[in-house]
């Protein structure tokens, strides 16, 4: 059992807000997440989130259909704000006090990203939502997740997924297959274990900020990840 954590990144890619659904958002998905890191909020953990847009649009998509890859890009940095305000909505609810930030101004609808500002709210214990990425084309949400847990001196990051941490082989293929409990930066960049793409992960590796990667389908896991309960994979130094 690790120590408990006081302040996280958790970064949500857009597909885990669409459950079974082929495109979009799943409003129960949601507010079982939302669930979730009201219950961490409540415990005095402080959470920022980076959240995805791969529910809605992806730029390298629609760039490989023909469309200008910057121009792409900033439509899957908007569809991030959608997927952020969504979240907001779920855990206002639940009473629990959010800020959207984005990192390209939309400023009736959410603040621009101001890094002091997103640290005081993080302080007074709001749950700071990063929308629209990194506000540059050609990056990812991974790789603002990175950016942002280096900026605010999120301790670690959670890299929420559909598999419980990172496997040698692909475990729904190979029964075989081994769960690392702990892996370094320089294995996961040179073997390619796709835990977070390689702009992320040397982000990460130059920070010294650990990854961990776990399944959020199990009820739960935000809670036992925050409290150093052993699940997921850990990358690390
Ligand atoms: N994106 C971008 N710059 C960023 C972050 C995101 O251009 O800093 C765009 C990119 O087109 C990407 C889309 O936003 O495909 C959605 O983000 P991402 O694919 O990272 O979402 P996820 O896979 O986490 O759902």
């Amino acid at each position: 059992m690790g120590k408990p954590y006081r302040r996280i990144l958790l970064k949500l890619s857009g597909e885990a807000l669409m459950g079974d659904l082929g495109y979009g958002i799943d409003p129960t998905i949601v507010q079982e997440i939302a669930a979730e890191v009201a219950e961490v909020v409540n415990s005095g953990v402080q959470v920022a989130i980076v959240v995805g847009g791969g529910n809605i649009f992806r730029g390298i998509k629609a760039s490989a259909a023909g469309m200008d890859r910057a121009t792409a890009d900033y439509i899957g940095m908007i569809a991030t704000v959608m997927n952020a305000l969504t979240l907001q909505d779920a855990l206002e609810q639940m009473e629990v006090q959010t800020r959207v930030q984005t990192a390209i101004a939309m400023q009736e609808v959410a603040e621009p990203y101001i890094r002091r500002r997103a640290i005081r709210h993080l302080e007074k214990g709001r749950v700071v939502i990063f929308g629209a990425g990194s506000g540059n084309p050609f990056f990812t949400t991974d790789t603002t997740a990175a950016l942002r847990a280096a900026e605010i001196d999120a301790e670690v990051i959670f890299k929420a997924t559909k598999v419980d941490g990172v496997y040698d082989s692909d475990p729904h293929k190979n029964p075989d297959a081994k769960r690392y409990q702990t892996l370094n930066y320089v294995h996961v960049l040179t073997q390619d274990l796709r835990v977070m793409d390689s702009t992320a992960i040397a982000l990460c590796k130059e920070n010294n900020i650990p990854i961990l990667v776990f399944d959020l389908s199990v009820r739960g896991n935000i809670r036992r990840a925050v409290t150093g309960e052993s699940i997921g994979t850990l990358v690390g130094g």
